[in-house]
């Protein structure tokens, strides 16, 4: 391990992984999880292989978002990763829980070395892009991703109410200081529209999305709405069916910077 204690865990005999971007909030409820799943769903869209790393037993999980359920597959030498409707794979401790109502009561450390075993321990085939949906904050299991899976590049997901906090700060810091590429904002829940007349309702105030991005050298990659159809369509396990379009680019962005 480098003075970061980075020390990029090989690739199993069963994965051809080749990008790996993760998914990192200041605090919880800002939309993270609904955004790496998003990510993940664009760029499936777009024909690649895509696979879901969930690292956040906190919130609502990727797994209920995406309709699967159940433990899965395995043998002595690993975990398949469970397939989605549109071929998503996805790894999630929620899988692996008896009764999702459970709280995990495992300390950070416990919880951050079964993330890495996601990485060691999972087949999970060829994946274009691995999306890891981290839980909120810089605790141990950020810290954990960023130490051992190697990422080229994190999206940080906001709100407009949680950019007057330090807590955004912190984690592009957290990122900065591991030389991972912050690759921008998403900020989450800018806006209603309304859907007799159209206009873009700012429930939550002007956004400094944009200046706050500026003012540590980001760029704001997108802005997304505050949308009932969403959080329906996530709560029934159906977040595949989602078809607006949202990223206007935010894929292609991921693509280029990740790819080049
Ligand atoms: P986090 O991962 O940051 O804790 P989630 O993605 O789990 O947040 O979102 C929290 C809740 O808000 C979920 O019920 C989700 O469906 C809902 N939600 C997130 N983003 C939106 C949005 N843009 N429009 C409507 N509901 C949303």
């Amino acid at each position: 391990p480098d003075k970061c204690g980075i020390d990029i865990l090989p690739q199993n005999e069963y994965n051809d992984i080749k990008h790996v971007i993760a998914v990192m909030s200041g605090k919880g409820g800002v939309g993270k999880s609904s955004v790496s799943a998003l990510v993940a769903l664009s760029l499936a869209n777009k024909g690649y292989q895509v696979g879901v790393l969930d690292a956040d037993i906190t919130g609502p999980s990727i797994p209920k978002m995406f309709g699967v359920s159940g433990v899965p597959q395995h043998d002595e030498n690993v975990m398949y990763a469970k397939m989605t409707e549109k071929g998503i794979k996805i790894m999630s401790l929620n899988l692996l829980l008896e009764n999702e109502d459970q709280p995990v009561i495992w300390r950070g450390p416990i919880i951050a070395g079964a993330v890495k075993q996601f990485w060691t321990d999972v087949a999970w085939g060829k994946v274009d892009f691995m999306v890891v949906d981290l839980p909120p904050g810089t605790g141990d299991v950020p810290l954990t991703v960023m130490q051992s899976l190697p990422l080229d590049g994190v999206i940080i997901v906001t709100s407009p109410q949680d950019l007057a906090n330090m807590v955004v700060r912190k984690a592009v810091n957290m990122v900065n200081h591991m030389n991972i590429p912050v690759l921008g904002f998403v900020e989450n829940m800018s806006y209603l529209r309304c859907p007799d007349c159209g206009k873009e309702i700012k429930v939550f105030g002007e956004s400094h999305a944009a200046s706050l991005a500026t003012s540590m050298g980001l760029r704001l990659l997108e802005n997304l709405p505050i949308d009932p159809a969403l959080a329906e369509l996530s709560d029934a396990g159906q977040i595949e069916k989602y078809d607006r379009e949202l990223f206007k680019g935010l894929d292609d962005i991921i693509i280029n910077r990740v790819t080049s």
